[in-house]
């Protein structure tokens, strides 16, 4: 392989390029893929603000994808040249307590990232999503059957796969009200995996054009939460008045987060599924007794898709009317020579979820 080459995409505040890197080593355990579709996560983030969270390089950005399988590391069983695959995000070491349970990889108890990915194989490209080509552990991927699009395939990431795990891990039933605040792509996705199990929806939010998205996937109600009397309308919809049984919060912000907690029904729990870390004060300021231990609230969160779940959820993902749904939800395709579009396109919050094509 000497002498070629792998794109990625370097992003600085402000400022997103194609630049070119080695091509990947692949070492026992891990495969290269040729990505098709790198859809955009949290990565706007970087570019906006000049701030990389988790991720330790500007040219290592990106976590979610889709592609075809080029190259397998010595002695890899299951997989073959050609397959095409999801892949998820990180490295879990599948032999933790988590992993034994089939529980999510992002929260294994030994989850290694980019940095380790590459430093294992030797390789100094690959391990970001924002890659020509990627390089994962393969207990990280999942072939896509014959007939299933990339683009259906690819929601199996930060879309429908991590919020269908979030409510099939509170067994949701058209009985239960849910509340979602945050309504980005997370937002709405957890409105579609809502109404797919039937339950009741009562959004909290106040962006027009994001509550109309809101409205567009299912919503059965809306509440602005600058109304003096917010956590009356929400709690009049549900049965009694108790509160909702659920809240999805998406937003990452302290703002929506003690309010899921606050309107809640005695018993009720709340999950935490948005991603807003920056560089501000994201404290949350509780009162355990009065706010959490006399009324019987939970907290929980869920960042990612749970390995038990990768099979259902790719039937799921076969279903014609959530392909329906994904087709709203994936509202730009951009090449990745045109990352910088991509980018303003979502800050500009004219997009819902937008995918990177390694085009150049
Ligand atoms: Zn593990
Ligand atoms: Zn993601």
């Amino acid at each position: 392989m000497a002498g070629k080459v792998n794109r990625v995409l370097h992003i600085e505040q402000g400022k997103a390029e194609v630049v070119e890197r080695p091509y990947p080593r692949v070492k026992e355990g891990f495969a290269i893929i040729k990505v098709h579709i790198a859809p955009i996560c949290t990565e706007q983030k970087p570019f906006d603000i000049g701030f990389y969270e988790w991720y330790e390089r500007a040219d290592r950005l990106g976590h979610e994808g889709v592609g075809e399988i080029v190259e397998l590391g010595p002695g890899v069983s299951g997989f073959s040249v050609g397959d095409r695959v999801i892949i998820y995000q990180g490295w879990a070491c599948g032999t933790c307590w988590v992993c034994r349970q089939g529980l999510g990889a992002t929260h294994c108890i030994n989850f290694k990232g980019y940095q380790e990915i590459e430093d294992h194989n030797g390789s100094e490209s690959g391990a970001g999503g924002f890659s020509q080509f990627r390089l994962a552990p393969v207990n990280m991927l999942q072939k896509i059957p014959d007939g299933l699009d990339y683009k259906y395939a690819s929601a199996a990431n930060c879309l429908i796969g991590c919020t269908y795990t979030a409510i099939q891990e509170h067994q949701i039933r058209p009985e239960h009200y849910c509340l979602v605040t945050g309504i980005g792509f997370i937002g709405c996705a957890t409105i579609v995996n809502l109404k797919y199990r039937g339950a009741k929806v009562i959004v909290l939010g106040r962006s027009q054009g994001r509550m109309e998205m809101a409205r567009q996937f299912g919503a059965d109600l809306i509440v602005n939460p600058e109304d003096a009397d917010w956590m009356d309308q929400v709690r009049a919809f549900t049965p009694d008045g108790r509160g909702p049984d659920f809240a999805f919060e998406c937003s990452g912000y302290p703002y929506y987060q003690k309010k899921s907690i606050d309107v809640l029904r005695h018993y009720g729990t709340t999950i935490l599924l948005g991603y807003a870390a920056q560089e501000t004060d994201m404290t949350l300021n509780l009162h355990t007794e009065t706010d959490l231990c006399w009324c019987h609230k939970s907290i929980t969160a869920s960042f990612d898709v749970a390995f038990r779940d990768r099979g259902d959820l790719l039937e799921v993902l076969q279903e014609s009317w959530m392909q329906g749904q994904i087709d709203q939800l994936v509202t730009h395709q951009f090449p990745m020579s045109r990352a910088t579009e991509a980018f303003e396109t979502i800050l500009a919050k004219k997009a819902c979820k937008v995918h990177l094509l390694p085009q150049f």
